[in-house]
């Protein structure tokens, strides 16, 4: 199986790379191994200055492998850029704060467990396994990259099969920001090859970022070898708009949060939950700004919505508009795929949609909306948890009880006030239900991969 990089805006294979040979991948864990005995050595201060100088190089090179990103999955050439200045920004953000998040505490009074002293450590796993997804093809392996390094582990990448080049970015990123020899490196495999690398004994923990089915495949063989797993899985965000909330500011946002990255974002919103009192208003505001979206290359600076990242992505999609349209939903806005090579998908918004339509039951990667009319509060809520993920959710409203009261009860790894969700280094992400489990960014995410040691002293 050769790893190619088809360039979703022409459909044209742009790059075949062949992947790694047995032997080969055997070396490469091999140094994963042999450098995670030496960078457990180094200090916090030898690993900021490798992963600060690994940011600048990212900085330095933000314009091309902007580009390399767009030509790859097709997101719009800004958003490329500020994805490769986001992964900066979170090198830099562990580079300052990773001593600090893995110090250890000693226990106030150690008489309490009959010691002297007693106290904790964190300290590195060894080579984890990073299965990562084409959609940001840089920040996802970024943001697990960052802290595993700097708690001293090393990384070991297996990037989607369609984005060859950004794993072999990737592959030398950190050794030519000084890291020792064999401290991050990527294996060119198929997702058949993963299970092999999660059973090696070298290999010590697991994370992946990916669809349902691959997070239980990957769980399943980290299970069985006992071996620790992080997955960040799929979501089906709610987003709920409500009497008292700024109307145009929601739609507004409501369009950015379902489109950007085309569409193809774990935490975008995807089920748009309206209160009844605000439906029709905020419904064909919403519309008519989807509808006024520029879709085409996304090399060029107005486009606003890319192609989807491959042919079968494209496909699935358009194939859950037309099951909830032949189940009777209602298609507000676009709902086809427009005429030329590339695998774009027109902005779309579903509203009326049956409670058996593919829709309502499974995550749309890309550019559709599906709107649900909410008869009050409870409804609204009921809508937005009725869904197996548990990923992220945004709640539009000014009025302090409503805000409590969902923030509360909505099942999610999060919850935005007034605003789309985002990813930050300095806040916990990560989801519930089948959306996955574990978290990365901010202090939790440098200590999943740790060992926690205690220690006790007479
Ligand atoms: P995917 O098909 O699951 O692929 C993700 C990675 O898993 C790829 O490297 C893929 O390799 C590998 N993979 C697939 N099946 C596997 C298996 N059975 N065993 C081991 N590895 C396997 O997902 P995708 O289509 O690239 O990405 C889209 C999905 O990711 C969406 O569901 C999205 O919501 C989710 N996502 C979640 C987050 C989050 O933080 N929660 C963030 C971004 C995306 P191959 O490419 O070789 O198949």
């Amino acid at each position: 199986m050769a790893l190619a990089t088809v360039n979703p805006t022409t459909a044209a294979t742009e790059t075949i790379i062949e992947p790694h040979t047995p032997e080969e991948v055997e070396q490469r864990i091999a140094a994963a191994a042999a450098a995670a005995s030496t960078l457990r050595s180094t200090t916090f201060a030898q690993r900021a200055g490798w992963m600060n100088a690994a940011a600048d190089i990212l900085d330095d090179q933000a314009e091309g492998l902007g580009e390399l990103i767009t030509v790859e999955m097709g997101k719009p050439i800004a958003q490329s850029v500020a994805e490769v200045r986001k992964s900066a920004r979170a090198m830099r953000f562990y580079a300052e704060h990773a001593e600090g998040f893995l110090a250890g505490e000693p226990l106030e009074d150690p008489s309490t467990v009959g010691a002297s002293r007693a106290w904790t450590r964190y300290e590195p796993l060894g080579p984890v396994l990073a299965v990562m997804p084409w959609n940001y093809p840089l920040w996802q392996v970024i943001r697990f990259a960052a802290p595993a390094l700097m708690a001293g582990n090393t990384g070991l990448l297996k990037h989607a099969s369609n984005v060859p080049q950004a794993a072999m970015f990737l592959d030398t990123l950190f050794e030519r920001a000084g890291f020792p020899a064999g401290a991050f490196r990527t294996l060119l495999i198929g997702s058949a090859d993963v299970a092999a690398v999660i059973e090696d004994p070298r290999v010590t923990a697991v994370t992946l970022t990916g669809s349902e089915p691959a997070g239980r495949s990957v769980a399943g063989t980290a299970g069985r070898s006992v071996k620790k797993a992080v997955l960040e899985l799929g979501g089906s965000d709610p987003f709920i708009v409500l009497p008292s909330a700024d109307l145009a500011a929601a739609a507004e946002t409501a369009v950015r949060a379902r489109t950007s990255n085309n569409g193809q974002s774990c935490i975008a919103g995807k089920r748009f939950i309206v209160h009844t009192d605000v439906y029709d208003a905020f419904v064909a505001d919403f519309t008519a700004r989807m509808s006024r979206l520029v879709v085409g290359n996304p090399l060029l600076p107005e486009t606003e919505v890319g192609p989807l990242a491959t042919r079968a992505g494209r496909d699935e999609l358009a194939e859950l508009v037309d099951d909830a349209r032949d189940r009777g939903a209602t298609v507000l806005t676009g709902g086809f795929v427009p005429e030329g090579d590339g695998f774009f998908y027109a902005p779309t918004v579903v509203a009326d949609i049956p409670d058996d339509a593919r829709l309502v039951l499974e995550e749309a990667f890309g550019p559709v909306a599906s709107v649900y009319r909410a008869n009050d509060n409870a409804d609204a809520l009921r809508i937005a948890n009725q869904t197996r993920f548990g990923l992220s959710s945004s709640v539009w409203t000014t009025d302090p009880d409503e805000e409590a009261w969902f923030t509360a009860n909505l099942d999610a790894g999060a919850v935005f006030l007034n605003g789309m969700t985002v990813s930050h280094p300095e806040l916990p992400f990560g989801g519930i239900k089948d959306s996955g489990y574990g978290r990365e960014l901010a202090a939790d995410g440098i200590r999943e991969f740790c060992n926690l040691k205690t220690v006790w002293k007479a």
